[in-house]
């Protein structure tokens, strides 16, 4: 049954299910993916848009539906993205799950807002005696503050004005 050097992704076993099941669970153990873009939807998608979307992909890459003789390279990418569109449903098409999933995505997108401009040291920045701040301004014409307290602790400053941080670089 399990023949050639990918026996994984040869169509049989995946029509007989168990391989695709131990398949699906090795890709759970992956974080970090994007299961919005791989239905192609938007974060802010409702339920019934992300289940009209996973319902057509799925259509489209069901290993069933693909011909035998298609170059193995197409198979086998066939059939990750099949998985893949089985699992982002998996997670977005069950509330409870989609709520986590979200959560994380927010937590991520804090830790990456977007690239780091520059890196400074706390006494390259201005200091305001007045709200006992530090700050910078942005290229984009905005402000990157931080207060004395804030500054002993805080490593990435956000602009108040783009998406744009810094690094707060402290001496060793
Ligand atoms: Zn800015």
């Amino acid at each position: 049954m399990l023949t050639g050097p990918f026996p994984y992704y040869s169509i049989e076993p995946i029509r007989e299910g168990p391989l695709l099941v131990q398949w699906m669970m090795a890709f759970e153990q992956i974080p970090k993916k994007d299961w919005y873009s791989i239905l192609g939807a938007d974060p802010s998608a409702n339920m019934s848009d992300l289940k009209q979307k996973y319902q057509k992909l799925i259509l489209l890459y069901h290993p069933d539906k693909q011909s035998a003789d298609v170059p193995a390279g197409t198979v086998e990418e066939c059939i990750q993205k099949f998985i893949e569109i089985d699992q982002a449903w998996k997670i977005l098409g069950n509330e409870e799950t989609k709520k986590e999933y979200d959560l994380q995505r927010q937590e991520g997108d804090l830790r990456n807002t977007g690239p780091v401009d520059a890196q400074v040291y706390l006494e390259e920045m201005c200091w305001n005696e007045g709200d006992h701040t530090f700050s910078l301004s942005c290229r984009c014409g905005g402000k990157y503050s931080v207060s004395k307290d804030e500054a002993e602790e805080v490593t990435l400053i956000s602009c108040d004005t783009c998406s744009l941080i810094i690094e707060l670089l402290h001496y060793g």
